[in-house]
């Protein structure tokens, strides 16, 4: 599929364009995208599958899915179903190349046998915290343990009796032996596996012990081949120790490449933290409107194209950067612009009476349904005595700037005709605005001015006997804070998620071409935005989310 994704042009391709050219493992291109199935996918895990899939792609090469999934208590299938689901969606294949680590927990217990063998590994009776209090820090080495000299066969026999179950969890780990003075922390002594009675969602009850994700994941790319192995930026530091294992183990040595992640302005990036979110019910879940997650923009109403061209412009660095998500945005409405059809739609409904309308006549108005593209061609819009406008095109006593409806005003009803203000009705408690009654002008049809004279705003409208009832839902960012990990005193990241991040209208009026739409159309709602159906819509009642606005927040900020 797309070979337009991030893959451009950086400094990853090069690396692989020179060793295709070297014939460096004989020519070919193998990569892997390596979830843990633990959460969503979101935008960022998006720009991994974009590349890993991307290049394979680019270079008549294969990319494997495989699931790292060594944690057996915070995996699972549901998990893992979203993950191959989104993957899809963003237009990736995997054919018959879906792996799991946890295959390779045989193939993962030999390796160790086989560094124990070689006295590169022990078993290590010091609890997590000893561990971490002997680790040492960035300026002073760790202590070494005092199980580090057990014999070859100690080590053994140890081993085999942790994997037959033993031990208690937590009592024993085994450890490589590599250097409790490294400048590099993930080289003291690492733990390679922990006792974890557990019941994994694939290998079930056969373990209860279980190798750690930096023992799982650089071999798990050896076995498959995997000629380059592209990562993010954090496990640089991982680098060396998985280069480490590979050596010891004297097996097939793939190319670790380091890039960095994604980072949007407002938003989160970190699955345990969406969890959170999800979890204790900030949002309604995964797939809420509101998140980064794949499944929450797909239902906002981005698409695959968009995201895509997204990442594309963003480009692939070395070095760590915060993207703003206005431009996300913006590729949306860019793709949208050019092909979503054009509706109107009525949120905040004032009622508005024709006074010399014929009671019982309905026009029907001609209606273009896309600007941008003529082979769109055009609707019929019904057009009658009562109509509703948008509550905030009319105002009683307008300031200077406002140049809709208002008291003695004219103003266009787009595609209808010229209507002027006459009176205005009060609720008589309240004082509310509730319904205006205005004059039209017949000479006017179509919009069009009948004597060149000029009125000053265009309105949208809906004709009340024929209009559809909707809800709508409008969001903002999740967080207001451009970085939402800031955190104040006293307070905590969730202090900052955004009260009104989400407005739901219900009382909204859609013009009736709209009455058989269902999930995973899309329109652009004249003057309010880019809107697409929501799978909470059903046979009685339609909603819509609103994707984007109009405002182009990154064009504007490009035109500075
Ligand atoms: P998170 O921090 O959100 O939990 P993770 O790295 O733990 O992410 P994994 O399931 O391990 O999640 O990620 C699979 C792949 O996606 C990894 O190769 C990882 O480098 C990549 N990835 C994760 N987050 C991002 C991001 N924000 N930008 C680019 N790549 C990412
Ligand atoms: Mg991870």
């Amino acid at each position: 599929m797309p070979s337009d994704s991030v893959t451009a042009s950086n400094f990853i391709r090069e690396i692989i364009k020179d060793d295709v050219k070297n014939n460096k493992n004989d020519g070919k291109v193998y990569t892997r995208f390596p979830p843990e199935p633990n959460g969503y996918l979101h935008i960022g895990h998006a720009k991994s599958i974009c590349m890993n899939f991307g290049f394979a792609e680019d270079f008549n090469g294969l990319c494997n899915l495989r699931f790292d999934d060594t944690n057996p208590v915070k995996e699972g299938a549901e998990y893992a179903e979203s993950i191959m689901n989104d993957i899809r969606w963003l237009g990736f294949e995997w054919e018959d190349r879906l792996f799991y680590a946890s295959d390779y927990f045989d193939k993962l217990y030999e390796f160790a046998i086989d560094l124990i063998k070689k006295g590169k590994a022990y078993v290590c009776d010091l609890s997590a915290d000893e561990i971490r209090n002997t680790r040492g820090t960035l300026k002073e080495p760790g202590i070494n343990s005092p199980y580090r000299d057990r014999s070859i066969d100690e080590n053994l026999d140890l081993f085999k009796r942790m994997r037959s179950g033993e031990f208690e969890n937590g009592t024993r780990v085994l450890r490589a032996k590599i250097d409790m003075a490294s400048g590099n922390l993930n080289m003291r002594d690492p733990v390679m596996y922990r006792i974890l009675h557990a019941t994994h969602h694939r290998s079930g009850d056969k373990w209860c012990i279980y190798p750690t994700y930096d023992f799982t994941h650089g071999q798990s790319d050896s076995i498959e081949g995997i000629t380059h192995s592209i990562c993010s930026l954090e496990f640089e530091d991982h680098r060396p120790l998985y280069d480490w294992y590979i050596e010891q183990l004297e097996i097939h040595h793939p190319q670790q490449i380091e890039f960095a992640r994604l980072n949007l302005n407002h938003t989160i990036m970190s699955k345990r933290k969406l969890r959170e979110l999800v979890e204790e019910r900030y949002v309604d879940g995964w797939d809420d409107p509101r998140m980064p997650t794949l499944c929450g923009l797909r239902r906002r109403g981005f698409t695959p194209t968009a995201i895509r061209n997204f990442l594309t412009r963003i480009g692939v660095a070395k070095r760590n950067s915060v993207v703003d998500v206005a431009m996300l945005e913006h590729c949306l409405r860019e793709e949208q612009n050019k092909s979503a059809p054009r509706r109107m739609a009525v949120l905040n409904p004032l009622k508005v009476v024709i006074d010399n309308y014929p009671d019982d006549l309905t026009e029907e108005m001609e209606a273009v349904n896309n600007p941008e593209d003529a082979s769109a061609g055009i609707r019929k819009v019904p057009f009658s005595k009562t109509l509703y406008i948008e509550r905030d095109d009319f105002m009683e006593d307008p300031p200077k700037k406002f140049y809709r409806l208002a008291p003695g005003r004219e103003v266009r009803l787009r595609y209808a005709y010229f209507i002027k203000c006459e009176d205005v009705i009060k609720d008589e408690t309240t004082g509310e605005v509730i319904e205006l009654h205005c004059t039209y002008d017949p000479a006017s049809r179509g919009g069009n001015s009948p004597d060149g004279r000029k009125v000053k705003a265009t309105l949208h409208w809906v004709s009340a006997e024929h209009a559809i009832d909707a809800e709508v839902r409008l969001y903002d960012h999740l967080f207001s804070k451009e970085d939402p990990l800031e955190e104040e005193q006293g307070s905590n990241w969730k202090d900052n998620i955004n009260q009104s991040s989400r407005v739901i209208l219900n009382t909204c009026k859609l013009e009736p071409s709209l009455k058989d739409v269902s999930v995973g159309y899309f329109c652009q709602f004249e003057r309010q935005g880019y809107f697409c159906v929501d799978l909470d819509s059903n046979a009685n009642k339609l909603v819509f989310n609103r994707s984007v606005g109009l405002k182009d927040e990154w064009l504007r900020m490009q035109n500075k």
